[in-house]
């Protein structure tokens, strides 16, 4: 059988095998070069959909073509564009280009693991967070050039990890070929300590190295750490020496990522270094606006910034969203100021919550996490094991009980305030340092609202 015969039946196959979208993306402009020996040489006009085909679908291909030729074939694939008169009109388009165009970029991002939402077109900018913007699309449009590292900071939820992404589906945007990698600082420690226990190192060296363009989200993490961060330097250097892009984002500024190598932070200080604040009202009527938009909520400007006036979180005004969203829906009702103060007004009764908590049930809990008795977490013995669990409790009972400084001294038999104020310092510094501390005192919390 001819080639293009034989490839186009196993197209027909594909049509039915996949959906119209994959088909359309992947499999509509590949064709076949030659089928030697039982090895066929497979065309694919990208090495992104080579590389999506030979992941994800070698065995189905394989399974069609051995099926048709009833022979144990092998696959290999070129990037290679279809010549324009084998384009053939009946695989003509259920798509149009644009369509098409689409279907392949969200595949594609989604692939790197980008949120299809987080665009520099769904970001919105305001006085506090327009130096982070005006930077991250200058690195967008020069990757390598504008400024490497460029290092983002900020606390939660103020739009660090939608930025970067941003970054990530500009470039895409316009140069698809350029190899990008988005990860975690979680990811990239976890891909080391297993590459280095299955010895497949070279394999993560080759992946990251090659990157162009490195997105590294919470690149605290990695932070004391040695042998990550030792992957890490290497990593970096790589990149950069090949021109490539490094953007890195963390809730605090290098200096203050406690256990980061000096050589490390002296290579991120060398980019530019951007804080993002939290943002003002302002900025939150904002996105508040633009959430709704993408929900198709169709939220009126004052209710926004009623809204944004009481909720100063943006993940909390996301999630104000969502049961805007489920009332209006499920009682079929229209968004009015009445709906948004009682939905508002829950969200109060939400943080009254807290303050209602006993400093006994604080005490007793913390004792029993601890396996301690009550005398001997509030009495007055330094031992080593009483000494910690004491310090979170004055940590949670000054910050959940909301107690004073002396009401805590008191109540941890009659110390004086200021041994509760380093306390509560040490807790405090510890939990941005130390990972461990930090699920055990969220596990507490959760225990203490249950
Ligand atoms: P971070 O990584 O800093 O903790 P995220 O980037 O995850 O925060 O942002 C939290 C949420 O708030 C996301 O849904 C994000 O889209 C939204 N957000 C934050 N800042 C902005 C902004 N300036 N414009 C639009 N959305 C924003
Ligand atoms: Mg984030």
């Amino acid at each position: 059988m001819d080639k293009q015969k034989l490839w186009q039946q196993i197209q027909e196959e594909l049509k039915i095998s996949v959906s119209r979208t994959i088909y359309q993306t992947l499999f509509s402009n590949t064709f076949l070069i030659s089928l030697e020996n039982k090895v066929a040489n497979i065309a694919c006009p990208s090495s992104y959909i080579q590389n999506l085909i030979e992941t994800r679908y070698y065995s189905l291909l394989k399974d069609i073509l051995d099926r048709k030729t009833k022979e144990e074939n092998s696959l290999v694939f070129t990037v290679k564009l279809m010549p324009k008169d084998e384009k053939k009109e009946e695989f003509g388009p259920l798509f149009d280009n644009k369509e098409i165009e689409e279907a392949s970029f969200a595949a594609k991002s989604s692939h790197l693991g980008l949120k299809a939402n987080y665009t520099f077109e769904n970001f919105c900018v305001s006085q506090v967070n327009q130096l982070a913007y005006a930077a991250a699309t200058a690195v967008a449009k020069n990757l390598g050039k504008a400024y490497n590292p460029l290092f983002l900071w900020g606390g939660v939820g103020v739009g660090k990890t939608h930025l970067m992404q941003a970054i990530g589906h500009e470039v895409l945007k316009y140069q698809p070929e350029i190899k990008i990698i988005y990860c975690m600082g979680e990811e990239f420690t976890n891909e080391i300590i297993n590459a280095i226990r299955s010895k497949t190192t070279d394999l993560f060296k080759k992946k990251y190295r090659g990157a162009q363009l490195l997105l590294l989200d919470d690149v605290q993490f990695i932070a004391g750490k040695d042998t990550v961060q030792e992957e890490f330097f290497h990593t970096f250097n790589a990149i950069l020496q090949t021109g490539g892009q490094v953007v890195l984002v963390s809730d605090r500024p290098p200096e203050e990522i406690a256990k980061l190598e000096e050589r490390l932070r002296s290579r991120f200080e060398a980019g530019l270094i951007i804080d993002i604040p939290a943002p003002d009202f302002e900025l939150r009527s904002a996105i508040l606006l633009t959430k709704a938009k993408q929900k198709g909520i169709n939220l009126p400007m004052d209710l926004a910034q009623m809204i944004a006036s009481n909720i100063d979180s943006t993940r909390k005004l996301e999630g104000f969203l969502v049961r805007l969203q489920s009332e209006i829906q499920t009682k079929n009702i229209a968004i009015t100021a009445d709906l948004v103060r009682t939905l508002l007004g829950k969200g109060v009764e939400d943080q009254n919550r807290k303050k209602m908590l006993k400093p006994k049930e604080i005490i007793k809990l913390i004792a029993d996490y601890y396996n301690l008795k009550i005398s001997d977490i509030c009495g007055q013995k330094r031992i080593k094991e009483y000494v910690l669990p004491r310090q979170i409790l004055m940590y949670l009972l000054r910050t959940e009980a909301q107690l004073s400084l002396i009401s805590v001294a008191e109540l941890l038999g009659n110390r004086d305030h200021t041994t509760v104020m380093h306390g509560v310092d040490k807790i405090t510094r510890l939990l941005s340092e130390n990972e461990d501390l930090s699920v055990q005192i969220s596990g507490i919390k959760q225990k203490l609202y249950e």
